[in-house]
């Protein structure tokens, strides 16, 4: 039994600046063959768990291509209609040397934007199905993955993960290898029923152990104890301006199409009902700032904010914020400057006092450039081994990090790219004592959450300027449905 592996993963903010090339991706790197089923020093992921099943099960993977990712400051924008068609072609051609195979499992994220392509990850399951004829293709997907019936039309199973902060990226790909080599022996029979609620959310609002997504989460259990075989809901991502965003519900049973179409209907039933609550206004950096400083003075400490809608990395609004309003003990985890990291690097050591221009060089939006003057206490590479929840066991290395020491236990990291540390290892690997910290600010919106809500008293997301804000009519969309809920034609008042 030979399954051919690929992945070609991409959640595009088509919002965000920068468009994705080819260059980019290659850049990030394509394993093929044996070396895209190469897992060592990644932690657990969607590889991870199609090689477990296939092992379990005695099946035989081949590796067709994974392509590692663009490699861009922040989130890239749309990819270039180039870069869909080289690495699509590289995987259909792939497939077409390995054929016979007994099926196709293909690891993608269905939040990828394409010029020229509106469904890309339906078009790349087309493309295979071409080559490989009636042998099961199935795909698992990210959570934020922007799909409709087009993808269903195309593959005999979806698979969607159940957890945001993504911690299951393992166990999916197993419940979809094992429900592949099933098919493949003629054990199962995949059927599938799929549904658009009709509602688009930010992400800030999606956590799976938060309401309203527990309450959706939970029901999907209830249906796989009922017999169904996997229930998915991706609430989608919202950042992607293309045809077929907000949230979706993708069903697999054994057989029993009308069990699966019952499922979804009353999946997506209960996301419609749940339409209001996946919107909440959140404060602005001042006031989010002055609140954050507000409850640490009153003794709840230490806080996370939750920067959640810089996508650039470059976003200086909460930082200049908690300087301006005095806070102390505080880390800005990140903001990314290339440039000023390269002179420093070039000019300067740990312990030279330096005043710096940071930040606020990708986009107006990201806010002003901020100067600090501090003392350098950290440049140079940073390694670690994650130990949090988010990516456990991955070898991690950054080539160039610094750390500035502001006076009053304030720091600010400045780093190539957006750098969202998913644990404390990322700052204790460039020697910040993150316990005494009152505040620390992250750029990111629910992942970070798997370990720092073991770390701190509150979360609390801010809103600044940004190119993700929680408020969607804020965005100029072009391609939505018009009745996609709250922000589609229909709803705008
Ligand atoms: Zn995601």
């Amino acid at each position: 039994m030979r399954i051919g592996v690929a992945s070609f993963s991409h959640e595009t903010c088509t919002f965000c600046p920068n468009i994705t090339t080819l260059q980019d991706w290659d850049a990030g790197g394509m394993l093929y063959g044996a070396d895209a089923l190469d897992t060592e020093g990644q932690g657990e992921g969607y590889i991870t768990g199609y090689k477990e099943a296939a092992e379990e099960e005695g099946a035989e993977l081949v590796g067709i291509l994974v392509a590692r990712g663009p490699r861009t400051v922040g989130m890239g924008s749309w990819l270039t209609t180039e870069a869909f068609e080289v690495i699509s072609t590289r995987i259909v051609e792939g497939i077409k040397k390995e054929m016979p195979l007994d099926g196709v499992l293909l690891a993608l994220h269905g939040a990828m934007a394409v010029t020229n392509v509106p469904r890309p990850e339906a078009e790349l399951c087309r493309r295979v199905r071409k080559i490989v004829g009636k042998i099961p293709i199935m795909v698992t997907l990210d959570l934020h993955a922007n799909e409709d019936i087009e993808l269903l039309n195309t593959v005999d199973g979806v698979f969607i993960l159940k957890t945001y902060p993504h911690l299951d990226g393992h166990e999916i790909s197993k419940i979809a290898a094992k429900c592949m080599i099933s098919t493949i022996k003629g054990d199962f029979k995949p059927v599938m029923a799929v549904r658009k609620p009709g509602v688009i959310s930010a992400s800030v609002y999606q956590a799976s152990e938060y309401y309203p997504m527990k309450e959706v989460y939970a029901r999907c259990r209830e249906w796989e104890k009922k017999g169904i075989y996997c229930a998915s809901v991706a609430p989608g991502f919202a950042y992607a301006d293309v045809p077929d965003a907000g949230a979706s519900v993708f069903v697999v049973a054994n057989g029993d199409h009308a069990l699966a179409e019952s499922c979804a209907q009353d999946i997506s039933d209960l996301i419609w009902s749940l339409r209001e609550a996946l919107t909440r206004p959140l404060p602005r950096a001042k006031e989010g700032v002055a609140q954050v400083k507000k409850m640490v003075i009153e003794g709840t400490k230490p806080i996370v904010i939750a920067y959640h809608d810089d996508r650039l990395g470059d976003g200086t609004h909460v930082f200049k914020e908690l300087l301006e309003q005095g806070a102390r003990n505080f880390c800005t985890t990140s903001i990314a400057d290339p440039k000023v990291l390269n002179i420093l690097d070039m000019e300067h050591q740990v312990g030279d006092i330096v005043t710096v221009t940071i930040g606020g060089w990708v986009h107006p939006i990201s806010g002003p450039p901020v100067t600090v003057t501090g003392r350098i206490e950290w440049l140079g590479p940073a390694d670690w081994v994650e130990t949090g929840p988010m990516g456990r066991g991955a070898v991690r290395h950054e080539d160039l990090v610094a750390s500035l020491d502001l006076g009053d236990n304030r720091h600010v990291v400045i780093s190539k790219r957006l750098r969202a540390p998913m644990s404390a290892d990322p700052l204790k690997a460039i020697g910040l004592n993150v316990d005494s910290f009152e505040i620390v600010e992250i750029k990111s919106r629910v992942h970070h959450k798997a370990y720092w809500d073991t770390w701190s008293a509150v979360d609390f997301p801010i809103d600044p300027p940004g190119t993700t804000p929680a408020d969607l009519s804020t965005l100029k969309y072009e391609n939505l449905p018009w009745d996609l809920y709250p922000i589609g034609k229909k709803w705008r008042k």
